[in-house]
């Protein structure tokens, strides 16, 4: 079984479990196992050389029976069905859980950008984006960045799409993906908001346990967009970065790496791998540092039944999707490890998509306080939700967040009724 598989046997196991907690509607639970759309295409692009290659990538819309289907877009090899299955059943739970009016999508294309050059990155995206046509759309479903994916992989995607509708209709039609330049409708706050709202997360809950963030310190695996940012402005509140993984590798210092020398670094190196005034240490050694946080911001399946005993902090506050499988957080329950569960804990990404969104529909600028203050009143209610769900029903996080979007859900299917 490939770790994809694996990866969307547990998203359903999960799933599973919390609709067997609410005793969900059996036509309910029904519909929401299986995604509404599947959609794989097969596009050519020319390469540098001059040559054709072929490319595979998905789109998969799970649910958009609260809103319109919304989710980001990977650029990866290791890319497959089973994975944007996963990627998008989440982004349901995930829209849900934060109350905004959106359901869940989520696509990819299979193969490695990091061999490929900034043109031949640009004729892949727009070529996938004229292969997708109308599976897309402002009010239908709305991409957004994700794994290697950016601002610019986003303007490259509106301007194919807005090129292919009649000139009347370009103008209104740039909410398409969210996740763009500021300049081209994107909206301020959006390339930090999910480390914002992980962030947000961490101050509540070091608030509520008594942790001073002060004197804290944290480990982070991936230092992408989300793992920077997270970084970044956990750094700001005085905390200590001490361990640090991404693809290239892990590096430590126990009396603390600057975050944003370290972005610097890793703007320039592609990878945190050799950075000054740090040692390199395993894969083992990393997931083993005794910290107060680890933050997550990488890949899928990284705790698991394998690794979950190695950990030695007090929480788990999930930037990535997906990075703890169904025995890591059994196991990290035991251990008595807090977790921020993934569709709570990243949401802020999507949270300020929507505001992007509603900015791009209502021909609005809201200013960096106002996203904030927006962020942080949704995110933290939605923690609120989850923590005294959790309370009630004396389950961990990651259940009591799937009980309160299968509830939601539910309570829409049962007021709709089902077609016909
Ligand atoms: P990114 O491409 O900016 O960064 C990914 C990071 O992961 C890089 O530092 C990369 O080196 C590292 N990485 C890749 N493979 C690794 C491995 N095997 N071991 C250790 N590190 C590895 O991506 P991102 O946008 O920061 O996304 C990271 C995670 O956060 C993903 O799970 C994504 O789905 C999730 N997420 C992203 C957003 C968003 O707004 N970008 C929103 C919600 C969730």
């Amino acid at each position: 079984m490939t770790s994809h598989s694996k990866t969307y046997e547990n998203v359903n196991l999960e799933f599973n479990k919390a609709a067997d907690l609410i005793d969900l509607d059996p036509g309910v639970r029904k519909i929401l196992s299986k995604p509404m759309n599947e959609v794989t295409v097969n596009f050519p692009a020319i390469m540098d050389n001059g040559e054709v290659e072929m490319f595979t990538a998905y789109r998969v819309q799970h649910n958009n029976f609260l809103g319109p289907f919304k989710g980001g877009l990977r650029f990866h090899p290791m890319v497959d069905i089973n994975e944007v299955r996963s990627l998008a059943t989440w982004m349901t739970w995930k829209t849900a859980i934060a109350n905004i009016p959106f359901g869940g999508a989520k696509g990819g294309i299979q193969f490695d950008p990091t061999c490929c050059s900034p043109d031949e990155i640009q004729r892949i995206t727009r070529r996938f984006t004229y292969a997708l046509g109308c599976t897309i759309g402002p009010d239908f479903d709305i991409p957004a960045p994700d794994v290697n994916t950016n601002a610019q992989i986003m303007a490259w995607i509106l301007d194919t799409y807005v090129s292919m509708l009649p000139p009347h209709e370009r103008q209104r039609s740039y909410h398409v993906v969210t996740g763009k330049p500021v300049d081209l409708g994107g909206s301020v706050g959006r390339e930090k908001a999910t480390g914002q709202g992980v962030v947000f997360l961490i101050e509540r809950w070091a608030k509520d346990t008594g942790l001073d963030l002060s004197q804290s310190t944290f480990i982070v695996q991936g230092y992408g967009n989300v793992g920077s940012w997270a970084a970044r402005l956990l750094g700001a509140h005085g905390a200590k970065l001490i361990a640090v993984e991404d693809s290239t590798g892990a590096i430590i210092n126990p009396k603390g790496l600057n975050p944003e020398t370290l972005c610097a670094y890793v703007d320039e190196t592609k990878g945190v791998i050799d950075c000054p005034d740090t040692s390199e240490i395993d894969h083992e050694t990393f997931l083993s540092t005794k910290a107060d946080i680890f933050i997550p911001a990488a890949l899928e399946n990284q705790i698991t039944a394998e690794t979950a005993p190695l950990l030695n902090v007090k929480l788990v506050a999930e930037g990535a999707n997906g990075p703890t499988d169904l025995e890591g957080n059994r196991i990290l329950h035991e251990k008595g490890i807090s977790v921020l569960p993934d569709i709570l804990c990243n949401a802020g990404g999507v949270i300020v998509s929507y505001f992007e969104w509603l900015q791009n529909k209502r021909s609005e600028f809201w200013d960096l306080e106002e996203v904030d203050a927006k962020l942080h009143k949704i995110i933290t209610n939605a923690y609120e939700r989850v923590a005294n769900e959790a309370k009630s029903l004396a389950v961990d996080w990651r259940t009591a967040a799937y009980v309160i979007a299968l509830s939601r859900l539910q309570n829409v299917y049962m007021g709709r009724g089902i077609f016909p």
